[in-house]
């Protein structure tokens, strides 16, 4: 700690069991709540950035251990249209507003843009950390600008979507910049009136059809979003976990090509003229864990990338049983798989 703080409660062996979707016990040495860029300057004044901890709506952690750092619940809440020009509306939204409530007010008020992103839990702020996606479009597809205090300097500053280091689920808030940003404010560039239907997944377009939809608005969208997730994937309200677990792996064609002769039915998705992605659902499926249960944790059986806690499961036992499922997948396929998931506390080796 740099100096101390004096306007802001601080609350010691803060229990994160309720703020962390896996439903992990876990607990803070501190833990405090920002509600206004007032106190994250405050803080940005007393602390490093190695000292702390930003925590959104803790959908995206694992908590192995307890966090050994000042614990930020970020609470900035406020959104609204900052400018429409053309069939373009500037939307601002503070970090600690839910994203889910954000992508409904939108469609409310008639913009087009964040509807295949429905339904997926957390915060506005960590949306940029992992470029958060889903039935392929990505928050990098809307993304205007990024609002953020600078912890190592104490200054606010700002990244316009090209300056973010965007990539699959990934940024340079999760990899080079990893906790020095506290994302205050993000922008988003949404359609007025032209809006561009995302449906050539799958899935999505089946919904649709059910629902005889054949020109859908973007309202239409979301609600069909909205149902495939919530019949594929578990409510961490009744089953904790954290959505994917691992990130679907990007592979040497010729990886893929020597796999794919034994295993016919593997899919890729092309990533540049040396590689593609494959599916880590896919990969985990064979090697028979799906559905698996160890104990208090297992994998879901209605996805097999989606690890989740049976209600009294640690932590560590789902790190455990994630370096499992990653040694098999290794052994089987010659693929590692990469957590998607942002692990807190010390690895146990
Ligand atoms: C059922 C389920 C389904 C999911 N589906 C998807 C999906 O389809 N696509 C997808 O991309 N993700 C998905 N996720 C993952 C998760 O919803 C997203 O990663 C989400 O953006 C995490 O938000 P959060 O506020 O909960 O972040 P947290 O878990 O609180 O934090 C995640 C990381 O971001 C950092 N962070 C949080 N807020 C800030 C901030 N303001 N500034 C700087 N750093 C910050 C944290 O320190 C941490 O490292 C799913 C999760 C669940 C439980």
């Amino acid at each position: 700690m740099k100096e101390a703080i004096y306007s802001i409660d601080v609350d010691a062996g803060k229990d994160l069991r309720g703020f962390n979707s896996f439903g992990v016990q876990a607990s803070a040495p501190a833990f405090t709540s920002v509600h206004s860029p007032r106190e994250i300057e405050a803080v940005a004044r007393a602390f490093n950035p190695d000292d702390l901890l930003i925590l959104g709506g803790g959908s995206n952690m694992l908590f192995i251990g307890n966090p050994q750092k000042f614990v930020l619940h970020n609470q900035l809440i406020g959104r609204g249209i900052m400018s429409r020009t053309g069939n373009t509306a500037i939307v601002a939204a503070a970090g600690g507003e839910n994203w889910h409530d954000l992508v409904t007010w939108s469609l409310r008020m008639g913009l087009g843009g964040l509807e295949n992103l429905s339904l997926i839990p957390g915060s506005v702020g960590a949306a940029p950390m992992q470029n958060i996606g889903a039935y392929g479009v990505e928050l990098s597809d809307v993304l205007h600008r990024v609002r953020a205090m600078d912890l190592k300097t104490g200054k606010w500053v700002h990244f316009d979507a090209g300056d973010c280091g965007f990539g699959y689920r990934t940024s340079r808030f999760k990899t080079v910049d990893r906790g020095r940003y506290f994302i205050a404010e993000v922008q988003l560039q949404l359609t007025i009136n032209e809006h561009t239907a995302f449906t050539s997944y799958g899935a999505i377009k089946q919904e649709l059809a059910i629902r005889n939809i054949i020109k859908p608005t973007p309202a239409d969208i979301s609600t069909a979003v909205v149902a495939i997730r919530k019949r594929k994937l578990p409510d961490p309200k009744k089953l904790g976990n954290a959505g994917s677990f691992f990130k679907n792996p990007i592979v040497p064609r010729k990886t893929y090509q020597h796999i794919r002769e034994r295993f016919p039915d593997l899919t890729s998705y092309p990533v540049d003229d040396q590689n593609v992605k494959i599916p880590a659902a896919w990969l985990i499926e064979n090697t028979g864990w799906k559905g698996k249960r160890l104990g208090q944790v297992g994998i879901s059986p209605k996805h097999a990338l989606v690890l989740v806690n049976h209600g009294k499961g640690t932590g560590q036992e789902i790190w455990a049983l994630a370096r499992q499922i990653k040694a098999s997948v290794l052994e089987r396929f010659g693929v590692e798989l990469e957590p998607e998931v942002n692990l807190i506390g010390d690895l146990p080796q």
